[in-house]
């Protein structure tokens, strides 16, 4: 399995790296995405993937830290993206679960980081953190004028409305821990719309740890065995060809081996 998108670099998770990945190798998770949200974490998650050879990065800003990251830092990302272990720009987004950041700041950020992927010549993948915000993020994506297909939904928790649309424009959609959750109905009814080679799965660790260990704080990467399980039931397939699927998946998305 492949974790495709976790924080190694969180205080929950960063002084014991060692024992963490030491427990997702036992557990079958061969490779992991360590995700950047800000030039510095991005930096951190760097140092990790070159200690590790089984875990990759990314790098961009996250849009809770969109008031603390000046425009001036996102030619750090471009450089950082640059590096042969970083897999893809981001994670990059609009979040409007909570009012803020406000809306403008979040909007700017993320047009931002879609320039710096425009004039890049790096074809590398892109991370999107999106809340309940999926048709502007839909509409800045558009206007950017990079394809669609360029593009992962990370944690979906949308309904099927939602979904029908990311998947409109070709991006991909992975899901966390929120899918094996009771209250998530709706999130379980958009991942069973989501085509055999579009899908992939993450655990967002340390948040969000999926049934039945869901009271285990922090979540950890070992447990997305629990994700793909819990999807593999619901969309009708064994575990070990849901697992390869996802696996093959990320592969090719991130363009790892
Ligand atoms: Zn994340």
């Amino acid at each position: 399995m492949i974790d495709t998108h976790c924080h190694l670099t969180f205080p929950q998770l960063a002084d014991r790296v060692d024992e963490v990945l030491a427990a997702a190798d036992q557990a079958g998770v061969e490779r992991l995405i360590t995700i950047g949200t800000t030039p510095d974490d991005a930096e951190a998650a760097r140092t990790i993937a070159e200690r590790y050879e089984q875990v990759y990065f990314a790098a961009g800003v996250h849009p809770h830290y969109a008031p603390e990251v000046s425009f001036r830092d996102l030619p750090r990302i471009a450089e950082l993206v640059a590096h042969p272990k970083c897999v893809a720009f981001g994670e990059m987004g609009i979040d409007y679960h909570y009012p803020d950041p406000p809306r403008h700041i979040q909007h700017d950020l993320f047009n931002a980081q879609l320039e710096v992927i425009r004039y890049s010549e790096l074809d590398k993948p892109i991370v999107i953190h999106c809340r309940k915000a999926v048709d502007d993020v839909l509409g800045l994506i558009d206007a950017s004028g990079i394809p669609g297909s360029r593009f992962v939904f990370h944690c979906f928790t949308e309904p099927p409305e939602e979904i029908r649309k990311v998947l409109a424009i070709g991006a991909m959609v992975s899901f966390t821990g929120i899918v094996t959750y009771k209250n998530a109905p709706e999130v379980r009814e958009s991942a069973l719309l989501v085509p055999d080679d579009r899908i992939m799965i993450e655990t967002d660790s340390p948040y969000l740890t999926p049934e039945p260990h869901r009271k285990i704080r922090p979540n950890e990467p070992r447990y997305v065995a629990d994700t793909a399980a819990h999807l593999a039931q619901l969309r009708e397939t064994s575990l070990s060809d849901f697992v390869k699927l996802t696996t093959a998946n990320a592969k090719r998305f991130y363009k790892i081996d």
